[in-house]
C-alpha cells in the first residue's frame, strides 16, 4: 500500500484527481493539497518596520517622548502628516463585499483574499502600501461615514467590488467630501485599460474613434465608466444594452447613469449590433453569438470581457474578427486593471492631488496605449503586458503631468 498526496490546482481539478487516485488499486488516499490554499495560509501580506529599535535612544525617538514633538508639529499643520507619517504612501482598499470578482455578494470576510491580493499588486507595481478595509455594512450612508472617519490615516482610497448602482453614489459622495483621491477601480481602472486597448485596436483597423459605431453590452459599474471614458476619448456613437436589450430613452425608471447613454434605438442586442464597428462586452458569459459578430461591419473589433467566461469564446469567431480582447490571461490582449490602478495612485500621491480627474484617466489610457510601438502593434498585441515595468511609471507620470496642467497638484 502506498500513501499518496495530491496537488490540485482548482476545485474541478481536485475532484478529478481524487476520482482517478481512488480508482488506483493498492493506493490509500490520505489528503488533497491545493497549492492555492497553501499560498493563502495565514494571509498574504504583513507589516514591517522601516527602522530597527535597538536601544533606549531609538525607543525614545520612535515612541515617547520624541514622537510627541512630531505629533505637535502635525497638530500645528495637518499637511505635515504627509511628511512624517505613512499617509504619503498608504492606500485604503475599501470594499463592502457586495460584488467580489465575478462571485457576487459574498460578504466582507470572503472579500479579504481579493483585497490582500490587491494590496500585493499595489506594492509590487508601484511600491505603495495598501491595506484591506472590509466593511460590515452595505448601507451607502454608513460606508461613506466610515470611510470619512478612516481617511486621516490614508493618502488615497481605492473602492473595490462595491455593487452598482450603489457604487456610483458612494464614490460621488466620497469624492465631494474627502480631501484625498478616491477611485473606484472596477469603474475607472477598467475604463482606462479598455480605452487604452481600444485606441490601439482602432489603429489596427485604421478607423477613427469619432466615426465608429460602438455597441456596449452591460451598463453596470464597469460598462458605464467605460462608456464615459470612450466618449471623453472622442467616441460619438455609442449604443448601450443591458439585460433588457438596447437602453432606449422611452424606457421607464431609468437610473441617471443609464439615462446618460439611452438612445432612440429600441431592440435586442442582436438587432442593435448589426453593422456596428465595435462590440464592448462587460456583461455576462455567452451573451454574444457568432451570428451577431458576423452581422457587424467589416474589420470588426470585439472586446468580450465578462469574467471568467467571456461574452463569446474567442475561438468561435477567430476568423470573423479583426481584433479580439478578453479579460483572460490565457488569450491574447488581456484587459487587466493592474495596468492602471498602481500607476494612477502612484501619480496621484506623488502630485498629492485631492482628486483624480477624467483627464488624468484619459492621459493614463493614452500612456498605456503608447507603450505598444507601431512596429509591435498587431491584432494580437494591442496592450502591453502587466509585467512590463514601464507601465506604472508612464501612467504615474501622465497623471502627474495632467495634475500640474490642471492646477490640481499640491506637491
Ligand atoms: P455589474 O455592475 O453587475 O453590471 C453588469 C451589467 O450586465 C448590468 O448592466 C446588467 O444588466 C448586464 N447584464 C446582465 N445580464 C445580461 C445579459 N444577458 N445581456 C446583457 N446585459 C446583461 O457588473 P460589472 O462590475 O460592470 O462587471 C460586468 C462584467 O465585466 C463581469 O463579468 C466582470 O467580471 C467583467 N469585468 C471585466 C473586467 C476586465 O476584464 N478587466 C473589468 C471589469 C469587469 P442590468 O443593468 O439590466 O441588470
Ligand atoms: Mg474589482
Amino acid at each position: 500500500v502506498r500513501d499518496i498526496t495530491v496537488n490540485a490546482y482548482s476545485s474541478e481539478h481536485e475532484e478529478e484527481l481524487v476520482k482517478v487516485v481512488k480508482e488506483i488499486q493498492d493506493v490509500r488516499f490520505i489528503d488533497v493539497h491545493d497549492r492555492t490554499f497553501n499560498l493563502h495560509q495565514g494571509g498574504k501580506i504583513s507589516i514591517h518596520s522601516k527602522i530597527p529599535v535597538k536601544g533606549q535612544d531609538d525607543l525614545a525617538m520612535v515612541y515617547t517622548p520624541g514622537v510627541g514633538r512630531i505629533c505637535m508639529a502635525i497638530a500645528a499643520d495637518k499637511s505635515k502628516a504627509y511628511d512624517y507619517t505613512i499617509k504619503c504612501n498608504t492606500i485604503a482598499v475599501v470594499t463592502d463585499g457586495s460584488a467580489v470578482l465575478g462571485l457576487g455578494n459574498i460578504g466582507p470576510e470572503a472579500a479579504m483574499p481579493v483585497m490582500e491580493g490587491k494590496a500585493m499588486l499595489f506594492k509590487q507595481f508601484a511600491d505603495l502600501d495598501a491595506f484591506p478595509i472590509c466593511l460590515a455594512t452595505q448601507d451607502v450612508d454608513e460606508i461613506v461615514q466610515t470611510v470619512k472617519f478612516l481617511a486621516p490615516t490614508f493618502g488615497g482610497v481605492n473602492l473595490e467590488d462595491i455593487s452598482a448602482p450603489r457604487c456610483f453614489e458612494v464614490e460621488k459622495r466620497l469624492r465631494e467630501e474627502l480631501d484625498i483621491p478616491v477611485f473606484h477601480d472596477d469603474q475607472h481602472g477598467t475604463a482606462i485599460v479598455v480605452v487604452a486597448a481600444m485606441l490601439n485596436a482602432l489603429k489596427v483597423v485604421n478607423k477613427p474613434i469619432e466615426k465608429v459605431r460602438i455597441v456596449m453590452n452591460g451598463a453596470g459599474a464597469s460598462g458605464i465608466a467605460v462608456a464615459r471614458l470612450l466618449r471623453k476619448a472622442g467616441a460619438a456613437n455609442i449604443q448601450m444594452c443591458d439585460s433588457q436589450g438596447c437602453i432606449s430613452t422611452d424606457r421607464p425608471n431609468l437610473s441617471p447613469e443609464k439615462l446618460e447613454f439611452a438612445s432612440e434605438k429600441v431592440g435586442s442586442l442582436a438587432e442593435t449590433i448589426k453593422g456596428a464597428d465595435v462590440f464592448v462586452g462587460l456583461s455576462v458569459a455567452k451573451a454574444l453569438s457568432p451570428e451577431m459578430v458576423r452581422s457587424m461591419a467589416e474589420d470588426r473589433i470585439v472586446f468580450a470581457m465578462a469574467n471568467p467566461t467571456p461574452e463569446i469564446q474567442p475561438e468561435l469567431v477567430e476568423n470573423d474578427v479583426a481584433v479580439m480582447a478578453t479579460g483572460r490571461s490565457d488569450y491574447a490582449n488581456q484587459i487587466n486593471n493592474v495596468l492602471a490602478f498602481p500607476g494612477i495612485f502612484r501619480g496621484a500621491l506623488d502630485a498629492r492631488v485631492k482628486r483624480i480627474s477624467t483627464e488624468m484617466n484619459l492621459a493614463a489610457a493614452q500612456a498605456i496605449a503608447s507603450l505598444v510601438s507601431s512596429s509591435e502593434l498587431a491584432p494580437d498585441f494591442i496592450i502591453p503586458s502587466v509585467f512590463d515595468p514601464r507601465v506604472s511609471k508612464v501612467v504615474a507620470s501622465a497623471v502627474q503631468q495632467v495634475a500640474y496642467q490642471q492646477g490640481l497638484a499640491n506637491s
